[in-house]
């Protein structure tokens, strides 16, 4: 039988559990395509340096790309090298797992002043992506306010507080760890706008944050009081109920007089950032609790002297010319990873991961996000079957022409050990490459 081709746009965690779902069937065979040299999407470039257990499921991913029907396509960005139409010549069906890495905006005054970042531009610097100018950031602020309390911010958070030391052996890039290392940085102030109880980090990285060496953790008891909605929901939240606990016992510490404080402040809506020239202070609106959850100013502004900021207020996904597009959830219409336009499925086109269900979720959710559109993908096989055999050179010839440089798995490969052999050199686990032109030279000359 004629072999089914699919394209899968994107090779973070949901692109590559459709493949591995789509090697199931001898009869198909599977192009991973990505915008960068590099696969893993937030793997490699959000999940935190110094959360190495965590990075170690890439072991796990990688073994999907051994396979003989499976192929990385990297350094190939769908929209600029290649269109929906062209990917459509050449695959039977199209799955696009590109990800929602795009900030949400806070919608603020002096959003924009230098000085303000969103934690999506912190979080690619450290981690060495290759859209992050290596000299973006400095660390001359003494104070910086992070705004938002989900799991990023508590990475940046950390990651601010630590030394350069701390996070030596981490994969970090070289440029990263000697701006930690001059870091001014003293005071990290994570702020929320609703109470303690809304919070939404978890646990395990919340606990994180009391443990840091020479950081005294602030907390102030006035911020853990709760409301009824809040009570309420303690007794069915057991994440919620042990978060509670631990920003209690913090409250009743004692600062030691270590080198940084990290401040967790609830209740506080930002309302401007404020400066002349950059960010100097941020002024937020008090709330207090409603009784249903839900915070209400009480018409006292506070305002926090900062020289940076970090807005962390979530993420959204970025529309792909040629697809329907929901505007206002930030992701591709579908019905359980069919795609869809106007209420209508568009044949051999499926969705998979956060452009699929929405920000939301750890690694280990895109398998089964990825799972429920390979089935659906199963079942619409005989519609698909293809008419004619497909040459999977075609596809790298057709790319060639058009002047891109494609990274295969073996060329991942060559950056794979030229990062590890550099990181064993620091006595690190690697050593992130971070220059988009020096991954490429990688991918074609590093000889392990
Ligand atoms: C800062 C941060 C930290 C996180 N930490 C953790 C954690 O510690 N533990 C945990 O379980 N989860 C964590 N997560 C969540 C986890 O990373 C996501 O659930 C997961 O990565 C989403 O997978 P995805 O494949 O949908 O998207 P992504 O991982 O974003 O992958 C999308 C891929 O598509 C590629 N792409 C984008 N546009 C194009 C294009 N035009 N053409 C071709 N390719 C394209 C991107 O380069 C990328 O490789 C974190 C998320 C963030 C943002």
């Amino acid at each position: 039988m004629t072999q089914l081709r699919v394209a899968v746009v994107g090779s973070g965690p949901a692109g590559i559990y459709c493949a591995a779902a789509l090697t199931e069937s001898d009869e198909i065979s599977v192009d991973v395509i990505d915008r960068l040299p590099t696969p893993f999407g937030l793997v490699r470039y959000g999940v935190a340096p110094d959360h190495e257990k965590m990075k170690s499921v890439i072991n796990t991913l990688s073994k999907v790309f051994l396979h003989d029907r499976v192929r990385f396509l990297g350094n190939v960005e769908f929209g600029r090298d290649i269109s929906l139409s062209e990917l459509h010549e050449h695959y039977d069906a199209v799955i696009m797992a590109h990800g929602a890495a795009i900030d949400r905006r806070l919608g603020v005054a002096g959003e924009d002043l230098p000085g303000s970042f969103s934690a999506t531009e912190f979080v690619s610097w450290y981690s060495g992506h290759p859209d992050a100018a290596v000299d973006r950031f400095t660390l001359n602020a003494e104070t910086v306010v992070v705004i938002g309390v989900g799991n990023v911010a508590v990475d940046v958070a950390r990651i601010m507080s630590k030394t350069a030391t701390q996070l030596r052996s981490t994969d970090i890039p070289d440029h990263v760890l000697d701006v930690l290392a001059r870091s001014r940085v003293r005071d990290v102030v994570v702020v929320g706008r609703r109470g303690p109880v809304q919070a939404k980090f978890t646990t395990k990285e919340l606990r994180e944050l009391g443990e840091l060496d020479d950081v005294d953790i602030v907390v102030r008891p006035e911020d853990l009081e709760i409301d009824a909605a809040s009570e309420l929901m303690l007794e069915s939240n057991t994440v919620a109920r042990r978060n509670l606990e631990i920003m209690r016992e913090w409250s009743q510490r004692e600062p030691q007089g270590r080198s940084r404080r990290l401040h967790l402040r609830f209740l506080l809506r930002p309302v401007s950032l404020d400066g002349e020239e950059s960010v100097q202070s941020v002024t937020f609106a008090r709330g207090r609790l409603d009784g249903n959850g839900n915070a209400v100013d009480t018409g006292e502004l506070e305002q926090l002297d900062a020289q940076m900021v970090l807005r962390s207020v979530g993420y959204r996904g970025l529309a792909m010319p040629g697809l329907p597009f929901d505007e206002e959830r930030g992701v591709i219409p579908n019905a359980a990873g069919r795609v869809m336009r106007a209420a209508e499925v568009i044949p051999g086109e499926y969705v998979a991961g956060w452009i699929k269900r929405g920000p939301s979720g750890i690694i280990g959710t895109n398998r089964g996000d990825a799972n429920e559109t390979v089935r659906n993908f199963f079942e619409d096989v005989s519609e698909l079957a293809p008419q004619v055999a497909r040459d999977p050179t075609e596809i790298i010839e057709f790319l060639g022409r058009r002047g891109v440089r494609v990274v295969d798995w073996q060329g991942w490969e060559k950056i794979d050990a030229l990062e590890m052999a550099t990181g064993a050199a620091r006595d690190a686990s690697r050593v992130k490459v971070a220059d988009l032109e020096r991954l490429l030279l990688a991918s074609t000359e590093h000889r392990p």
